[in-house]
């Protein structure tokens, strides 16, 4: 749309904003916190602010906005774009682990790391961690993992860590953390973790560095303030230096990742740390119904205020809040369909209003991952198209990735996180003493690993056993290429695939490494489709780009291999589908459906498992407070997704592990206040009413049809 002549810019960035957002987007000089309960628009600040800060002058390249999800960074890319055009490509628009990434290959050579390195996955971690604690078993290494890396966050390396801790166990934890850290660096490799505690290293020991970042850096925004940890906060310090000029925005009462470190200090440190800060708060939400908002603003009433806050909609009563009790899981499901079905019948009448419904309308919202399996089924049974978000996805299993990692070694020998991960899995005898050295032998000579390995002077630094099984491999991985190269079509694929997985014993590799045969063999399943995957895209049947069955040309394993990581980049991006959604509660910060259903609102559930925490003591009980305090954050954040309509769902029954037990509705239930404590609605009796409407209302417009057709004749 283009706009009157007379308008100057600043205005049309205005249009769209209310008073308070405007004096947050126009608030140029220093920092600036938006502080705001749910859906009141801060979100549209940041966008709007990255155009005001453009046509203030300053360069698309020197602003960074950064998000808490990738998904929300293309997102907030694509809403810029709109608003002000091409211009929007230069913004940094990021997660802080993604600006992470960037400050280390540009300057992360001041910490000795390699342009190139890698980075680990939380699988990966967890396998060095068991090898660093002498064979632990998995359960185990992931506890020590979650410590080491709440510790990180803390900024405390394994030497700090072993200072501050607490009896054997943690003595323990923390030795383990320095042979970890030892590995990490011979191995050229880095994990999340260290996205966000290097940079910021790199910013407090190198001068020049910090100079350049602060120099290059206009503005940063900071988008879902409350949920960054101790040190994200003080990288965005030192990224903005004594000028401080940031706008973060924010709701304290939306802070639901306490669990993995976030910490509502950072909200509190601000006027301190700025006295200058300018604080913006925002009052109307143009997201919900004053129904829905009120349900919200009475479940977040209980928790203690840090910043008392008011919030009101001016989008009407709109529908009651459901409350909706289910038999089972299976029978939540069912109820959902119908609900689904229900409200679809009923926007199809009402077309005319403006009012049809989308699949992508509706979202259905859980406490944890497992708890989308039932609504699939029942979802595949009704045809209902769906996605599942929050969870993970096909290219992330462990498997996978595992197989992934050994084809991208094949197309690309220099990718050191791939030879590292193939090199030892499985496992062929090449010991972490001999990749550490193969390592510092590749950083010194700056090879990658591959091309260290077939080095002659690797003799002088490892004994020739070692580098005998190196050769091997080396050896191994020559030919594999070689035969990989003159693979062509589907059937070749499968052969090539089924033998490589057999010489290398993947299979059972599998069932070493887990406890329950049950997960192996689902393991082993994904590996075969998989391998059915690759195959049936080397014979050209499937064209990437669309997904169509073709009769293209056949591709060799190589061409194949390139398109992954374009697909599950393709996966992860599927905002624009017209399909229901299945999320997590935590997946669906940040986001808004015309209609949600909150799923499995039973005790135990949502709150999760406080009940594990019973009778302890004073500190515990502490502890347990603050849990329930954040459980209460998340349903909030549940309730205040949806815009037009909210159904409530509990289970008079719930399974438990193996076991059936009786459900209780979930505490915050009650504290929503709800007029009618239970107002109950069948929706399969509401569908067949609409459905009796519907058939009446064709039938009256085929006579009404059929009338004017015998009228115009
Ligand atoms: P959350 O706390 O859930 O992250 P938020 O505060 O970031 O929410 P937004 O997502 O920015 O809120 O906005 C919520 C909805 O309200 C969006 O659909 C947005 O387009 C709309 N909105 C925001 N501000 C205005 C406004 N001034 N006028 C009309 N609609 C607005
Ligand atoms: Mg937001």
């Amino acid at each position: 749309m283009s706009l009157p002549s007379s308008v100057s810019p600043a205005a049309s960035l205005d249009a769209g904003l209310n008073r308070a957002q405007q004096e947050a987007v126009n608030y140029l000089q220093g920092p600036c916190l938006v502080l705001a309960g749910a859906g009141s628009g801060k979100t549209r600040v940041i966008t709007h602010k990255i155009g005001r800060l453009i046509q203030s002058g300053l360069k698309a390249e020197q602003i960074a906005a950064i998000t808490f999800t990738n998904k929300a960074a293309a997102e907030m890319r694509e809403r810029a774009k709109t608003l002000i055009g091409k211009q929007a490509k230069g913004v940094l628009i990021c997660t802080f682990h993604a600006l992470g990434v960037r400050m280390l290959r540009q300057d992360g050579a001041a910490l000795g790391l390699k342009p190139q390195f890698s980075i680990l996955d939380s699988d990966d971690v967890t396998s060095i961690i068991k090898d660093a604690g002498g064979s632990t078993d998995a359960a185990t290494a992931r506890q020590w993992q979650w410590t080491i890396s709440a510790w990180k966050n803390k900024g405390l390396n394994a030497v700090q860590a072993a200072a501050q801790a607490n009896g054997d166990e943690e003595q323990l934890i923390a030795r383990v953390m320095g042979h970890y850290e030892e590995r990490l660096t011979a191995y050229q490799s880095v994990d999340f973790d260290d996205l966000i505690g290097l940079p910021l290293k790199l910013l407090q020991e190198h001068e020049s560095v910090r100079a350049k970042w602060q120099a290059s850096l206009g503005h940063v925004l900071v988008d879902e303030y409350q949920d960054t940890n101790a040190t994200q906060y003080e990288v965005l310090k030192l990224l903005v230096g004594e000028r401080g000029r940031f706008t973060a925005v924010g709701d304290d009462d939306q802070s639901i990742y306490g669990w993995r470190g976030a910490t509502l200090d950072n909200l509190k440190r601000l006027p301190q740390d700025y006295p200058h800060l300018k604080v913006v708060t925002l009052e109307q939400n143009y997201r919900s119904t004053s129904a829905i908002l009120r349900a919200a603003n009475n479940v977040i009433g209980p928790n203690p205020k840090l910043f008392p806050k008011t919030l009101f909609s001016e989008l009407g009563e709109g529908e009651p809040v459901r409350v909706v009790d289910c038999d089972s899981e299976e029978h939540e499901a069912d109820r959902v369909v119908a609900r689904i079905q229900s409200l679809r019948a009923e926007g199809t009448l009402q077309a005319a209003g403006g009012q049809y419904r989308e699949w992508k309308d509706f979202c259905v919202l859980y406490r944890a991952n497992h708890m989308a399996k039932p609504f699939e089924k029942a979802f595949r049974k009704a045809n209902i198209p769906y996605k599942v978000s929050g969870g993970q996805s096909f290219f992330d299993r462990a498997e996978i990735k595992d197989l992934c990692c050994w084809i991208r070694l094949l197309s690309n020998n220099n990718d050191d996180p791939a030879f590292m991960r193939s090199v030892t899995t499985p496992k062929r005898g090449i010991g972490h003493t001999t990749l550490g050295t193969l390592g510092s032998f590749a950083s010194q000579y700056k090879l990658s690993l591959f091309e260290a390995l077939f080095s002659n002077s690797l003799v002088s630094v490892l004994p020739n056993k070692a580098v005998g099984s190196l050769h091997e491999f080396g050896r191994y991985l020559n030919d594999l290429e070689y035969r990989a190269k003159r693979t062509v079509g589907a059937e070749a694929a499968k052969v090539f695939l089924l033998d490589w997985l057999k010489e290398i014993d993947y299979e059972k590799h599998l069932y070493d490494g887990e406890d329950s045969e049950k997960v192996a063999a689902a393991r082993w399943t994904n590996v075969l489709d998989f391998v059915d995957w690759m195959s049936k895209r080397c014979g050209g049947q499937i064209d990437d780009s669309s997904g169509a069955v073709t009769e293209a040309a056949t591709k060799t394993m190589l061409e194949v291999v390139q398109t992954i990581a374009l697909l599950s980049t393709i996966q992860a991006s599927e905002g624009d589908q017209n399909v229901v959604t299945l999320s997590t509660l935590h997946a669906a910060k940040g986001l808004e459906w015309p209609h949600v259903v909150l799923a499995g609102v039973n005790e135990g559930l949502l709150p999760f498992k406080l009940e594990d925490d019973d009778g302890l003591d004073a500190a515990k009980t502490d502890n347990l407070a603050l849990r329930l305090q954040e459980e209460r954050r998340l349903m909030y954040v549940g309730i205040t997704r949806a815009q037009r309509t909210l159904a409530v769902n509990w289970l008079r029954r719930r399974k438990k592990n193996r076991d059936t037990i009786a459900g209780i509705p979930s505490r915050f239930i009650a504290e929503m206040a709800l007029e009618k404590a239970t107002i109950k609605e069948d929706p399969r009796e509401k569908l067949k009413a609409l459905r009796a409407e519907f058939a009446k209302k064709s039938a009256d417009s085929i006579a009404a049809a059929a009338a004017a057709d015998a009228a115009a004749s």
